[in-house]
C-alpha cells in the first residue's frame, strides 16, 4: 500500500477515535460522575443529618474525583478516605461535610485551613465563603494543590507551604478555622487567630484516638466541646515530629 493510500486509511480511524474518546467518552464521564457525587450526597451526606443547604450545594459541584490519584478515580464518591502522597489521606466525605456545617460559614468569611492535602475541602470552602487560606507542610502537596485550583479556576484560595501550628498570623483574624490533621492539643496561635464569634473545628488526641471539637469565640472567651470520634493523620512540625 503506497503512503498516500496508508494515510487515507488511517486518518479516518484517528479522527474517529479522537472524537470517541475526547468528545463522547468525557461528557458521558462527566455525567456518571456527577451521578455518583448525587448518589454520595443523598446516601452518605444528607441521610447523615447534614442539612445545610449551601453546603449540599457545594457537594454536588466539587468534583471530588479530580483531587484523588488517578489510580483510585474509581473510588473518588466511596463514602471512605482515600490515600493521598507523602502518606496522607483525603477524608471521607460525610466527615468534610460534617466539619463544614459545623462552622456555620457564611459568604462574606475569610476562613483558614490546616491541612491542604489533596485540596478538597478548601475547595469546598471556597464555594461557601469569600476566601481560604489554606497551609500544608509537604511542599509537593501544597504545590500540586495551588496548580489543580487554577486550573479549576479558583481565585479565593490562597495556599502556603508551612507549619500550620503557628496559623497564617498576617492573614488573621478568621471567621472560621478547620483543622485536618491532628495534634494533642489546640495550638494557642489558632486560638488566637479566630475572630470575634469565630469558629474553630479541629481533631484532637493521640492517634488513633481522638475527639473532634468545636470552639466558638464569644465575647473574648473560647468555649469548646467534643462532637464527633475521628481518625484523622497527626499535626507534625517541620522536622516531622508529632505536636
Ligand atoms: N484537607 C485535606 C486532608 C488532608 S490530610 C483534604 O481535603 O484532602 C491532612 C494534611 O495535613 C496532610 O496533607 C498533612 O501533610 C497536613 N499536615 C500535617 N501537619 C501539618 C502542619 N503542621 N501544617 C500544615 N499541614 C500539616
Amino acid at each position: 500500500m503506497s503512503p498516500s493510500m496508508l494515510l487515507k486509511v488511517i486518518a479516518p480511524v484517528f479522527v474517529f477515535t479522537f472524537c470517541f474518546f475526547v468528545v463522547n467518552i468525557s461528557p458521558a464521564q462527566e455525567k456518571y460522575y456527577s451521578e455518583l457525587r448525587s448518589k454520595m450526597v443523598r446516601t452518605q451526606i444528607r441521610s447523615r443529618g447534614i442539612t445545610d443547604p449551601v453546603v449540599l450545594e457545594a457537594f454536588l459541584k466539587v468534583e471530588r474525583h479530580k483531587f484523588v490519584l488517578p489510580q483510585h478515580l474509581l473510588f473518588a464518591y466511596n463514602d471512605s478516605p482515600l490515600p493521598i502522597e507523602e502518606g496522607q489521606t483525603i477524608s471521607q466525605p460525610y466527615i468534610v461535610a460534617f466539619m463544614t456545617e459545623a462552622l456555620k460559614l457564611q459568604p462574606t468569611d475569610k476562613v483558614l485551613e490546616i491541612g491542604t492535602g489533596s485540596g478538597y475541602q478548601a475547595a469546598i470552602l471556597a464555594e461557601i465563603c469569600d476566601s481560604v487560606f489554606t497551609i500544608e507542610i509537604f511542599q509537593k502537596l501544597g504545590n500540586k494543590a495551588t496548580q489543580l485550583f487554577s486550573g479549576l479556576g479558583y481565585k479565593n484560595i490562597f495556599v502556603k507551604i508551612g507549619d500550620g501550628y503557628k496559623g497564617w498570623p498576617e492573614k488573621a483574624p478568621f471567621n472560621a478555622i478547620i483543622v485536618t490533621c491532628s495534634p494533642t492539643h489546640v495550638p494557642d496561635d489558632l486560638k488566637n487567630q479566630l475572630a470575634e464569634g469565630g469558629r474553630m473545628i479541629i481533631p484532637v488526641g493521640d492517634y488513633p484516638i481522638q475527639q473532634l471539637v468545636l470552639l466558638e469565640k464569644v465575647k473574648g472567651k473560647i468555649r469548646e466541646k467534643e462532637v464527633l470520634p475521628v481518625r484523622f493523620v497527626p499535626m507534625i512540625s517541620e522536622e516531622g515530629t508529632k505536636y
